[in-house]
């Protein structure tokens, strides 16, 4: 059985005094019995260090939002997979879509970031989905498995436990829109699928696939529910210690 995870982008949001204030709230929560989910959230670089406070008091991990492709060197206002990991992080996101709509991010691009994280000991979440244009144009599927062969067809290295896939429809991220459950579970088993043809199917088994757009308490049991739906990469919502707690209970509920 796979276990879920509920992730928290923290985007450009929640500096180090507000990271440490809402880390305090989700603390003061029961937190610590948590039999089948994960928990992560992704600070601002700057707010790593305070999150790190929390770490090993909490179950709470904490990953980057980004990360450079090279090991080290001249690359100003750049982090690298070391550093992150010297800070406490022990994930980081890839491709999110924001990095590659406003930093013209390429499926290239995060291959080799997932290399550079990869070998430095870093779990990967591979974020991936299609635009609106692409979805009503019929080549959604097209695209999403694009995306993720660019990546685990090039590095043999990735297994389930260093890599994640985030599945996150663009039209869904933070626009208060979401996919249905069905939409998801059906992304979700092909990109499974394609796993299994690229690994094998015992790795694709255990492989954690997460959606991601617009998760809220509201639709969040029903797209939990769903077989190959393992958790959630959540945006807005985890920006209020509250929801994101109340997102977490709901996973814990989730009978898979
Ligand atoms: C995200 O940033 O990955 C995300 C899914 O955001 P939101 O939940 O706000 O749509």
């Amino acid at each position: 059985m796979r276990r879920l995870l509920i992730a928290g982008n923290w985007k450009m949001n929640l500096g180090p005094a507000d990271t440490y204030r809402i880390l305090e709230q989700l603390s003061s929560r029961s937190l610590d019995n948590l039999s089948q989910t994960d928990v992560l959230v992704t600070p601002p670089y700057v707010s790593l260090p305070a999150a790190s406070e929390f770490l090993g008091k909490t179950p709470v991990q904490i990953g980057g939002q980004n990360v450079h492709h090279a090991e080290s060197g001249a690359y100003t206002g750049e982090i690298s997979a070391s550093m992150l990991t010297e800070l406490g992080c022990s994930h980081v996101l890839v491709g999110h879509s924001e990095r590659r709509a406003y930093f013209r991010e390429t499926d290239l691009l995060a291959r080799k970031k997932t290399e550079q994280a990869v070998q430095s000991g870093l779990h990967v979440i591979l974020c991936v989905g299609e635009n609106l244009e692409q979805r009503q144009a019929g080549n959604h599927h097209i695209v999403v498995m694009q995306q993720v062969r660019s990546v685990l067809a090039q590095l043999p290295e990735c297994t389930p436990a260093n890599l994640s896939i985030a599945y996150e429809p663009i039209w869904a991220v933070g626009t208060g829109e979401t996919a249905t459950p069905e939409q998801a579970q059906q992304m979700h088993q092909l990109i499974r699928k394609l796993v299994s043809d690229l690994w094998n199917q015992e790795d694709a088994e255990k492989l954690t696939i997460i959606y991601g757009g617009s998760m809220k308490p509201e639709n969040a049991s029903a797209l939990l529910h769903e077989p190959d739906v393992d958790g959630g990469l959540i945006g807005g919502a985890s920006l209020h210690a509250g929801i994101f707690y109340e997102l977490i209970k709901i996973a814990e509920t989730v009978k898979k």
